[in-house]
């Protein structure tokens, strides 16, 4: 069967455990979730979910489990799926880090923004249109809680494809500074700051927490659109095995 890894060194990581295991009996795939902790878990895993929670705390303790550049290898070939924090640490670059900076594992080619809500609206819901789910006439509630903001795409010529999955309605995008400056003037169709989640390659980038609500349509996402059709094309796989 094929190992679906969840980086479990803080945050929100039970949760996506609980969800995944839930929509198992319905996928046509044998699966297994696995809590990932050490390099030994990482290196049994086809695909990840980097959770939402802290990102410098998952960072500093990943570096202190020596498992920055597995976590980085990891993410060139095999599909993952950040949420929330696992979204900053999926980013290519951040802006407003921590004091000190923050380490990141990119495969993402973003640069988001940390807390892109700011101070005064910390945490919020909002119904989010994405036709790319199962039953693309319901909406799917996004819970932001001190969410990052997509900043910019950089695409470099050798990167694959970025496909917006999910927007926000301006009305509620984030009022930070940085994110107004540089974006201002854009069509929202053409502005960043509108993309709550993404399509890139077989990695899949959600700003908000999919694992708090009660609906698994972007579990479903991921272990459909991503995680099977890598696993057809790559050979050392454990579904194969
Ligand atoms: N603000 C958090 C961070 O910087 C992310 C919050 C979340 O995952 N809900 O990592």
């Amino acid at each position: 069967s094929m190992v679906i890894g969840i980086l479990a060194l803080q945050g929100a990581f039970v949760e996506h455990q609980v969800m995944l295991q839930k929509l198992a009996p319905s996928l046509h795939v044998e699966i297994s979730v696995n809590l990932v902790r050490s390099i030994q878990d990482l290196q049994a895993c086809d695909a990840l979910v980097i959770p939402g929670g802290e990102s410098t705390t998952i960072a500093l303790l990943a570096k202190h489990s020596g498992l920055l550049d597995p976590l980085r290898d990891f993410i060139k070939t095999k599909p993952v799926w950040g949420s929330c924090a696992g979204a900053i640490l999926m980013s290519r670059s951040v802006t407003n880090a921590k004091q000190g900076g923050q380490d990141l594992l990119g495969g993402l080619s973003v640069t988001t923004v940390r807390n892109g809500w700011g101070s005064q609206i910390e945490s919020f819901e909002a119904p989010l249109v994405v036709t790319s789910l199962s039953q693309p006439d319901r909406p799917f509630q996004g819970v932001f809680i001190r969410a990052p903001a997509v900043l910019s795409i950089d695409l470099a010529p050798e990167d694959p494809p970025l496909r917006v999955i999910a927007r926000l309605p301006v009305d509620l995008l984030p009022n930070t500074q940085s994110v107004i400056q540089e974006n201002q003037g854009l069509a929202d169709h053409f502005n960043p700051q509108t993309v709550v989640a993404f399509r890139q390659g077989n990695h899949l980038f959600t700003s908000f927490h999919p694992e708090l609500t009660k609906d698994d349509r972007f579990h479903d996402y991921f272990v459909q659109e991503c995680v099977i059709p890598s696993l057809i094309t790559n050979p050392s796989s454990n579904m194969l095995k």
